[in-house]
């Protein structure tokens, strides 16, 4: 008898690859795989790739190395496993993989993933496929909607693209070319994903995109909706309670947006919203179209919005020409804002960007800038953290942790937080005082509804 099919997928980068894997996965359904999370069990593996930085490419190739040892141990036992490389990397590299690595038996870009399941019957038949092109159709009107089980399993907390590439060309940056123009999905085609989520148990989406606040996909009456537009009509679905979108641009964040932070109760008061560089100069070095000023101005108008709110932010070090001067306003930056976190990054040169053609820093000298920057981030991080102990919070119950009897949740501004309380509160928004924090989490202790009145949550009034 033939056992059933198994597929092993394997993101790398974004969250937007993390759900195009979900995607894959459900589109194999129909084809008769399950999932595995065991690379040597599947008959496929799938590497959803990224390339926004070297780094991230080399990862991938020692990746395609790694499984090859399965595959060939397969071989000798007269199993065939297919490996798939899909993604950025797929895009930008195509035919080169394959060249490279005998071990590949199918590249698919990203916006061909829809046509998985034919191109698995045709390598079957025995071809080696590379399928890049930028497809006529769009896989969003045809990827298969997902398993009420398979929701389920990957549990309350969902993420869901709502536009995909890029206009905006920085120099820096690869993403304008493996995910081509700006693209956004129509409102109501979003809203039915998130009803089908609610349906099934999620609490909390987050809406993702390359420059998310671009959106500007088409509504009801036919004309182009804003983000805040999709934001509230998402809010008015049933069981949705929280709401949160990444990533943004600062020269798309507009009046609605920036009002819908002070009004809609739904939308967590945390943005992430990346700068790369506190130099006026290297900004338009990096084609980043906004100005230090304009960016703080933005901040501030948020600010105003909605008080408490934090931000978290992108950076990127040794930019080609960045001065030490230069680098000193990316810190003072940083103090200005006291974001509450950030990603930062040494500049990786991308083949075929403008970028990569000017003259670079030397690496140590990076290597000792992003130091520097990451102990100014970890200060504020562990400050803002901090000012939270002895308070009480809001904490999303998503999912079992480590010890008997303990969950993990989120706070409204994405803190990992440990509480002892029973699983059936999962998916409950509940009250905790805040006790303490470690590396990377919050620990608290449920407060009994009984003492905290008000922080008794309805779920179908928290998006109104
Ligand atoms: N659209 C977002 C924005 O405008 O900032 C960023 C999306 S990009 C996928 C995520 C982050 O990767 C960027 O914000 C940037 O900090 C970093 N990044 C992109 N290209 C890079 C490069 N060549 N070297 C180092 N970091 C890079
Ligand atoms: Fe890349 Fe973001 Fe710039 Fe677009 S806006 S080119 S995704 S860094």
């Amino acid at each position: 008898m033939s056992r059933p099919r198994k597929v092993h997928i394997k993101s790398f980068g974004c969250q937007m690859n993390v759900y195009d894997s979900h995607r894959m996965a459900d589109m194999l359904v129909p084809a008769g795989y399950t999932e595995t999370a065991l690379a040597s069990d599947a008959d496929l593996i799938i590497l959803n790739t990224c390339n926004i930085r070297e780094k991230a490419v080399d990862k991938v190739y020692s990746e395609i190395g790694r499984i090859n040892e399965f595959k060939e141990a397969a071989a000798s036992q007269g199993r065939h496993i297919l490996i798939a490389v899909a993604g950025c990397v797929a895009q930008a590299e195509g035919e080169e993989i394959i060249r490279r690595t005998d071990a590949v038996d199918l590249v698919v870009g990203s916006q061909n993933y829809h046509r998985l399941p034919d191109m698995i019957a045709r390598l079957r038949a025995g071809q080696s496929i590379v399928n890049t092109e930028f497809p006529v159709e769009n896989k969003f009107d045809v990827l298969a909607p997902p398993a009420r089980a398979a929701i389920v399993k990957r549990g309350i907390v969902a993420f869901v693209t709502v536009q995909e590439g890029c206009d905006k060309f920085c120099t820096f940056c690869v993403v304008p070319y493996t995910r081509g123009a700006e693209v956004s999905r129509p409102v109501e085609k979003i809203a039915t994903e998130v009803e089908r989520l609610a349906a099934a148990g999620v609490r909390e989406v987050t809406l993702i995109g390359q420059n998310v606040n671009a959106y500007h996909g088409e509504d009801n009456d036919g004309q182009p909706a804003t983000l805040a537009r999709l934001l509230r009509r998402l809010a008015q679905i049933p069981g949705i309670v929280r709401l949160r979108y990444t990533t943004s641009h600062p020269l798309d964040m507009d009046d609605d947006l920036i009002a819908a932070h002070g009004n809609l109760p739904a939308l967590m008061p945390y943005v992430h919203l990346p700068v790369q560089s506190g130099s006026d100069r290297v900004l338009a070095a990096m084609g980043r179209k906004h100005t230090r000023r304009h960016y703080l101005n933005v901040i501030a108008q948020l600010r105003a919005a909605r008080s408490d709110l934090a931000f978290s932010s992108d950076f990127i070090v040794g930019f080609p020409g960045e001065t030490e001067d230069e680098f000193r306003e990316t810190l003072t930056l940083v103090d200005e804002v006291r974001f509450a976190g950030a990603y930062s990054f040494a500049y990786s040169s991308r083949p075929g960007t403008p970028a990569a053609n000017m003259e670079p820093v030397p690496p140590a000298e990076c290597v000792e800038r992003l130091q520097r920057l990451q102990a100014a981030i970890t200060r504020h991080w562990r400050a803002f953290n901090t000012s939270f102990v002895g308070r009480n919070m809001e904490v999303l119950l998503e999912k079992p942790g480590r010890l008997s009897g303990q969950l993990v949740g989120k706070t409204p501004y994405l803190q990992t937080v440990q509480v002892m309380a029973q699983s059936a509160l999962i998916g409950q928004i509940v009250p905790v005082t805040i006790t303490g924090t470690g590396t990377n989490t919050l620990f608290g202790t449920l407060i009994e509804p009984a003492y905290a009145p008000a922080f008794a949550t309805d779920l179908a009034t928290a998006g109104a």
